[in-house]
């Protein structure tokens, strides 16, 4: 569904809770299709909107500065007269009344709201018994990495609890800049909610080669505290194993941003509950990015996506409603990862695929896995191969059917491939 679009002197009033990436793009996205009201964009991290992926890469390594992670210029917010509160936490909203409550005490009235906030960094349980230590972190914020950094030098040993993408991202950084690294990973492989065996089994190889100590299927037992409790000098495996570590980093992944939302009484299950438009259970209250859930029409289930193309792709969507224009195709999830010299982007979901099918030669570090369900390609891993990533998006979303068999060949172009395919 789509909204009336604005007429000339509409004065609606869009305020936009939260400004990560999507609060941001919806802000700008919005004015540019036509948005003539004022729109009031409202963060709570007392900083200019930034890019988050560089937090567990170049910013970490101390190779990108602060500024070059501006989503955008002061002067463009100005040019597009978008009113930007970088210190404006939002307790409540008061959906009858049409307002927000910020945390200094401003009531902010809206006819449209969005809430863009994101998601939080899963606790571990654990920590909770050890809240004073100064040496355990989570990395979500610049504020986080800053408090990292300082801690990120030579020789220091390093724990990180969970061998996911920011994980292992945190884990390569870490052992460029000469730090002793363990990986702890409860499942029995790294990235195993996400990517096939065989690609668990690459990484697992290069960090390894790389000196990252990884231990899979380790549990979490207790933390080993110092005499003033003040710090986290080792952590304790069930089966007994101990690892000693002077800093520790929990990467176990997100809870959604949704309590402001159920508490404003908008349905909410995992994730702030969307439909195709963005609109919530409210009709004037939209939601995007990280915090939401939604049905999609090409996986068949609901999902909840974390990653930096939805949150735009969603954005831009919400921006189309408010502006009554048309709802634009559901575009395919992809993300990415970079860690040592290995690009990884990755097309599709994979989850229920029957084979996987490797193209390339995973010893030269430059491969695809195709994961295959039936004749149809449901998602794309590729290493080093932004070429066959690019196809491959075309080959996931247009569910195009290939001779598997021809897929494997690394001597036929996917694009050969692709210009004699079927839909499946
Ligand atoms: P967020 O970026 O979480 O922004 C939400 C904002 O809302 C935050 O600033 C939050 O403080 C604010 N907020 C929340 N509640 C309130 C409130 N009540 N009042 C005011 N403000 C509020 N994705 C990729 O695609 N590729 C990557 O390589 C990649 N790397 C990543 C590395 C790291 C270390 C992290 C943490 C994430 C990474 N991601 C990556 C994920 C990606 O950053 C997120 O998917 C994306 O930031 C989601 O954007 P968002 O705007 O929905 O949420």
């Amino acid at each position: 569904m789509s909204m009336a679009p604005p007429e000339n002197g509409d004065q609606r009033h869009l305020v936009i809770v939260g400004a990560g990436c999507a609060g941001v793009e919806l802000a700008f996205s919005a004015r540019s299709g036509g948005w003539i009201g004022p729109i009031t964009l409202l963060g709570d991290e007392g900083l200019q909107p930034y890019h988050r992926p560089p937090l567990s890469k170049g910013y970490l390594a101390g190779e990108a500065v602060l500024e070059t992670l501006h989503l955008k210029t002061k002067e463009a917010y100005a040019k597009a007269r978008i009113g930007y509160l970088g210190s404006a936490r939002v307790l409540a909203v008061d959906r009858p009344g049409r307002a927000v409550h910020i945390a200094d005490g401003t009531r902010l009235g809206y006819d449209k709201l969005a809430f863009a906030t994101g998601g939080r960094a899963r606790r571990l349980p654990c920590c909770n018994d050890v809240p004073h230590a100064t040496n355990v972190f989570y990395l979500r914020t610049i504020a986080d990495v800053d408090q990292i950094r300082a801690m990120f030098t030579q020789g220091k040993r390093l724990a990180i609890i969970g061998g996911g993408y920011v994980g292992l991202e945190v884990a390569a950084v870490a052992r460029k800049m000469g730090l002793d690294v363990t990986v702890m990973e409860a499942a029995p492989r790294v990235l195993a909610r996400v990517t096939a065996p065989e690609i668990s089994a690459f990484y697992e190889r290069v960090h390894r080669d790389a000196g990252v100590r990884l231990l899979t299927g380790f549990q979490v037992g207790d933390f080993v505290l110092s005499g003033d409790k003040s710090r986290v000098e080792g952590i304790e495996g069930g089966d007994g194993l101990c690892i000693d570590c002077d800093l520790v980093i929990v990467g176990i992944g997100l809870t959604p941003e949704t309590d402001l939302a159920a508490a404003a009484g908008i349905s909410v299950d995992d994730g702030i509950l969307v439909r195709e438009d963005m609109l919530t259970s409210d009709e004037d209250v939209l939601a995007i990015g990280d915090c939401t859930r939604f049905e999609s029409k090409l996986y068949g289930r609901s999902l909840r996506l974390e990653s930096v193309p939805n949150a735009l792709e969603q954005a831009r969507q919400a921006a189309a409603t408010l502006c009554g224009k048309p709802t634009r195709p559901e575009s395919v999830p992809w993300f990415w990862s970079d860690q040592y010299d290995l690009q990884l982007k990755m097309v599709g979901l994979s989850q229920g695929y029957d084979r996987v099918v490797m193209r390339g030669s995973a010893s030269e570090n430059s491969f695809s896995a195709f994961y295959v369900q039936g004749e149809r390609v449901l998602a794309v891993d590729t290493v080093n191969r932004p070429l066959e990533f690019m196809l491959s998006k075309k080959l996931v979303g247009e569910r195009l059917r290939v001779d598997w068999e021809c897929l494997a060949d690394d001597g036929v172009p996917l694009k050969t491939l692709l210009s004699t395919a079927a839909v499946a």
